[in-house]
């Protein structure tokens, strides 16, 4: 017997008819926790489809306020938003998608201090930061805690998106510093608060963010863990690279690692 009311029935009905999802499906992702770190352009479509799909609790931080130029691609404020943290917008807005939906909502700046007491009440990790230091926090906190973490970098036109599962021993997937070193930082410009950007890209990536989130609760499909998808919406391409851990970054992700 299904334990979705008539209501949730009629409201997941064009997902729960999916052979990939259905009423089984449908129930896990109510039962499902999944922390979004960063609420700007990547942040605000994976929180809106994750919301609307049904996934019963969403924790949501970021310590910043709106800006003017956010509106341009972060499609959860109007304008009536400026000046106000971004965080509680974003629960209200939730609320009027999908009632149904926990809003757990962290206004602090998430540090190494607060990160390792939060995720562990998470099932998957989605990171919507813009800068290299948020990036390698979560990861190191995503394997300290056995989380699933759906990783994306954005700029101009080209995006990057991968999953990160490197704690399971059985396999040679890597980690996000196994990728991207500390001493990469320096020499490119995946970082939205430098460099360009276009509003849709973020839309789109976040977008598939959401489902990869979505893949990894049910276990469906091909997962992205260890496999980088690069996307080049200027002329078109897209790009899908297997990537293995990295020497260098061996003792690092396997010290992190605890049985
Ligand atoms: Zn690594």
């Amino acid at each position: 017997m299904s334990k979705l009311s008539e209501n949730q029935i009629q409201r997941y009905a064009h997902q729960i008819i999916l052979d990939e999802i259905g009423i089984k499906g449908q129930e896990k992702l109510l039962k499902a926790k999944v922390f979004i770190l960063g609420i700007g352009g990547l942040g605000s479509p994976v929180l809106m489809y994750l919301a609307s799909a049904g996934i019963g609790t969403l924790g949501i931080a970021d310590f910043d306020k709106v800006e003017l130029s956010n509106l341009q691609r972060q499609i959860l404020f109007d304008t009536k938003s400026i000046n106000k943290l971004k965080v509680e917008i974003a629960k209200k807005k939730i609320n009027s998608i999908n009632p149904n939906v926990k809003i757990n909502i962290y206004k602090k700046k998430i540090t190494n201090l607060n990160i390792n007491k939060i995720i562990p009440e998470y099932d998957i990790v989605v990171d919507g930061s813009d800068n290299f230091e948020t990036k390698y926090l979560i990861n190191d906190a995503c394997i300290k805690n056995k989380k699933i973490l759906i990783s994306a970098s954005l700029n101009g036109f080209e995006a990057q998106i991968i999953t990160f599962k490197p704690w399971i021993k059985s396999t040679n997937n890597p980690c996000y510093r196994c990728l991207f070193p500390e001493n990469y930082k320096n020499t490119n410009t995946y970082n939205c608060r430098e460099g360009g950007i276009i509003g849709g890209l973020a839309g789109t990536i976040g977008s598939l963010q959401s489902v990869e989130v979505i893949k990894e609760i049910l276990n469906i499909g091909e997962s992205l863990n260890g496999k980088l998808l690069i996307i080049d919406l200027l002329n078109g391409n897209l790009k899908k690279l297997k990537v293995k851990r990295n020497k260098k970054c061996l003792n690092y992700c396997k010290f992190l690692i605890k049985d």
